[in-house]
């Protein structure tokens, strides 16, 4: 059991002492002499207590405290108790540090734990795997000095890390390596990267399989299609099936032909990787067309159609990919209100950027749709969307071309009320809005 020493115990021990000292020396006629030795005495006692802590603190470094006397092996004992505690602390701190690290070296990724000045503080064997980092020896390093990728600059300066990042491995060009931040500590952060070579691998084979596809169907279906034209059902004898057969076949002719190019547009924008956009898009000019492609479109469902352009709003990008995503939003604004409905579009600059709005007053889409409706082939209604003549693909394309161009679709829509769709392209490709020598150096993937 601990306890404590009391200032008044060790007032009282003192006072008693130098009283019965002072007794003895007036009996004797020496009081001095025998406060003095008194004292001499207790000056030794301390200094051989202070010399038996000094020794048992630097020199024996012995666990166990030195025998003292009275309030001396109290101290001793308290100081042997803060030791003991401090020793069990650490224990538990490095069991704690060791199952950290046990657990990220068992991890299949890259873990490395970083400063808010990005100085490596520690990593696990697979990061010095895949990123190449040398432990100990990069402790205290700069990440952004070792992954020497503007990407990866990029991503640290303007930390977006709510998305991945794609860079090359440090260690061979033929690794692709997926990168994520996230905060983690006090002012820490934890870097995960994986290898996605495998997985990038699979997707381009996925890719070339989908365009090699589409291109072999392309010879077949033309010529189908083009003797299917040719011969009438009428030039055939009456009563046969051909009469039946005729239009049916041609019609899904001409879907799967629909089908076929708009894959190929697809995997076009996909395997187009970086591009430098510098080509002038008049857009105005683009959407006046669009109008009077949406005009005949529009003869039979007679919606009231209204198109709000800014004349001057140019920008910079991919024309073909531009035009595409732009008729896609228009089409299925006629193609899914029910007839009779209203449709407006507008190309207006806000904020810098160039805005391209498409809203109806259609039948709208279920939020559980919306999420869903840029997956590839994704319809609400398969069996409606077939008698439209839609192959699904076209929001998936307007997703990808908008990508490139650094911005995204966003869906709005109230089931019974209507839809909106829209997007803002970023003031880097707006004409008018950066100097030509700023823009110039815009890449996007
Ligand atoms: P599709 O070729 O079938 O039109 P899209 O990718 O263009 O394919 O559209 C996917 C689905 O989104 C459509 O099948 C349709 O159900 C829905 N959709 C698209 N635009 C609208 C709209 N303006 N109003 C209601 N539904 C829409």
């Amino acid at each position: 059991m601990r306890l404590l020493l009391s200032k008044r115990n060790l007032l009282a021990k003192v006072v008693l002492i130098y009283g019965l000292a002072t007794f003895f020396g007036w009996i004797f006629g020496k009081v001095l002499l025998v406060l003095l030795l008194l004292s001499l005495g207790h000056l030794w006692w301390q200094y051989k207590h202070i010399f038996l802590l000094d020794k048992w603190l630097w020199r024996d470094r012995k666990l166990t405290p030195p025998a003292g006397d009275g309030s001396w092996q109290q101290i001793f004992d308290g100081i042997y108790f803060q030791q003991r505690r401090e020793r069990r602390k650490r224990k538990e701190l490095r069991t704690l540090v060791r199952r950290f690290r046990d657990g990220a070296e068992a991890l299949p990724e890259a873990v490395v734990v970083l400063s808010e000045d990005w100085s490596i503080i520690w990593c696990n064997k697979l990061a010095q795997l895949l990123v190449g980092l040398r432990w100990p020896l990069d402790e205290g390093q700069r990440i952004d000095n070792l992954i020497r990728s503007p990407e990866f600059h990029q991503y640290l300066k303007l930390q977006h890390f709510q998305q991945p990042l794609e860079v090359m491995s440090p260690t061979s060009s033929s690794i692709m390596l997926e990168c994520k931040m996230m905060p983690y500590g006090k002012a820490q952060f934890l870097l995960i990267v994986r290898d996605i070579t495998q997985l990038k691998q699979l997707e381009q084979i996925r890719k070339d399989f989908v365009a090699n596809v589409s291109h072999e169907l392309r010879t077949p279906l033309t010529v189908l299609q083009g003797y299917l034209e040719v011969m009438d059902s009428d030039s055939q004898p009456a009563h046969t099936i051909w009469q039946k057969a005729h239009p049916v076949m041609l019609e899904q002719t001409r879907r799967m032909d629909a089908l076929v190019q708009q894959l190929l547009t697809l995997s076009r924008i996909e395997a187009a990787a970086r591009v430098q956009f510098e080509q002038e898009v008049d857009v105005p000019a683009m959407l006046r067309l669009i109008e009077q492609e949406a005009e005949t479109l529009n003869r039979e469902k007679q919606h009231k159609l209204t198109f709000t352009i800014d004349q001057d709003l140019k920008v910079t990008g991919a024309q073909d990919e531009l035009r595409s995503a732009f008729s896609n939003l228009v089409t299925n604004a006629i193609k899914y209100t029910p007839a009779g409905g209203e449709i407006s579009v507008s190309w207006q600059r806000e904020h810098q950027k160039a805005v391209f709005t498409v809203s109806d007053n259609g039948e709208g889409i279920a939020a559980h749709h919306v999420k869903r409706l840029t997956e590839r082939f994704y319809r609400v209604d398969q069996a409606r969307a077939r008698n439209t003549g839609g192959t699904g693909l076209g929001l998936a394309i307007v997703k990808h071309v908008l990508s490139r161009h650094n911005s995204q679709l966003l869906i709005f829509s109230e089931q019974g009320k209507g839809s909106t769709f829209s997007f803002a392209l970023p003031p880097e490709l707006v004409l008018g809005t950066q100097t030509p020598k700023k823009r110039a150096k815009f890449k996007v993937k």
